[in-house]
């Protein structure tokens, strides 16, 4: 962050709308300091941006607009294409949406007709409706899938904020799922038993081919290692597989190369899911961008798109035998159900 020109926000954020009600805001003072040379423009509501018909997310991706907006109280339950990694009340919430990366089989672009990111500046609202759940049982909360909260940490402090809350909140546990390598700015944060940091790895040629912007797979297994090293909690999500045409070589290679720099008895918990995605998803992704990811010729089962059978048992196959190596089979958690 300390070089805007050659971080991720290079070329980001030409102009950045601000919701009239949010202009005084703190965060929208901390933002706006950030990139002093953009234009900001007052508006209404977020929506006459962000919600607008007739956009084009893949022009729009070459050089994004922010949008600062009012508080999101939101607190969902986790969706059925999710993990819930055994937690018997998972939910998610949103105070960003979209990414500053750009994966290919993101289902952001199935889920938002604009490639603009919307930060919600106010977390006050959705940590009083998170307070009410609270009182009735523990709760279990992403909140970092509709986008990555880590590689904004530097422009935004929403994990410090998080943090803050969570330190007298003990049944509250959250996960912050990230593709960012900055171990830095994870040890910066308050070491807390009840966030943790779920770093999800691919192959380098996956995040090559299709995780552009991302931080390279050595750059994410240095942070894992600074991570547990401080003794925080890490997650590692494989998640998604592809099937890739060599798949088996790729992911045998890549499961070694994981476990040569991280032990499994440092780890948490892993995670794993093969691709897939909801059928209203694809659709709009198809539309938004045409690449082998939109177009493999997926199973649909129950308004979920996925590879057949037999290939989503092979990827599974693969990551059994190689996770079974490190972890006991109660820290390995699968995506499955369809
Ligand atoms: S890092 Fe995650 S949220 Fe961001 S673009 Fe990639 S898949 Fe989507």
């Amino acid at each position: 962050m300390n070089d805007l020109k050659t971080s991720v926000f290079a070329n980001q954020f030409s102009h950045i709308y601000v919701e009239k009600g949010v202009m005084e805001h703190p965060r929208t003072a901390q933002v706006l300091r950030r990139f002093s040379n953009s234009t900001v423009v007052e508006c209404s509501s977020y929506k006459d941006i962000f919600c607008r018909s007739h956009q084009e997310p893949s022009t729009q991706r070459q050089s994004r607009s922010l949008i600062l907006a009012q508080g999101n109280a939101a607190i969902y339950p986790g969706a059925k294409v999710c993990q819930s990694m055994g937690n018997e009340h998972f939910y998610y919430t949103s105070c960003v949406m979209n990414c500053i990366y750009d994966c290919e089989y993101c289902y952001l672009q199935g889920m938002y007709r604009s490639a603009h990111m919307v930060m919600f500046v106010d977390l006050s609202e959705t940590f009083r409706e998170l307070d009410k759940l609270l009182a009735i049982h523990p709760v279990y909360l992403c909140i970092s899938y509709d986008t990555d909260l880590l590689a904004i940490e530097p422009l935004t402090g929403y994990l410090a904020e998080w943090c803050e809350y969570l330190a007298t909140r003990p049944n509250c546990t959250v996960e912050v799922r990230t593709k960012c390598a900055s171990a830095k700015t994870i040890l910066s944060l308050p070491k807390l038993s009840n966030m943790i940091f779920a770093f999800t790895l691919s192959p380098q040629e996956v995040i090559s081919r299709y995780e552009h912007s991302t931080p390279s797979l050595k750059l994410r297994l240095e942070a894992v290692d600074k991570t547990v090293s401080d003794e925080r909690k890490v997650r590692l999500c494989f998640d998604p597989m592809l099937a890739l045409s060599d798949f088996e070589t790729v992911y045998r290679a890549f499961f070694n190369e994981v476990f040569e720099t991280v032990s499994g008895e440092d780890l948490f918990d892993v995670s794993v899911g093969v691709f897939r995605i909801s059928k209203d998803y694809l659709k709009n992704m198809r539309e938004a961008r045409e690449c082998s990811i939109t177009y493999y010729p997926y199973t649909l089962t129950n308004g979920v798109y996925h590879y057949d059978e037999e290939t989503e048992q092979r990827l599974f196959s693969i990551a059994r035998d190689e996770l079974s190596k490190h972890l006991p089979s109660d820290k390995i958690f699968f995506w499955t159900e369809c």
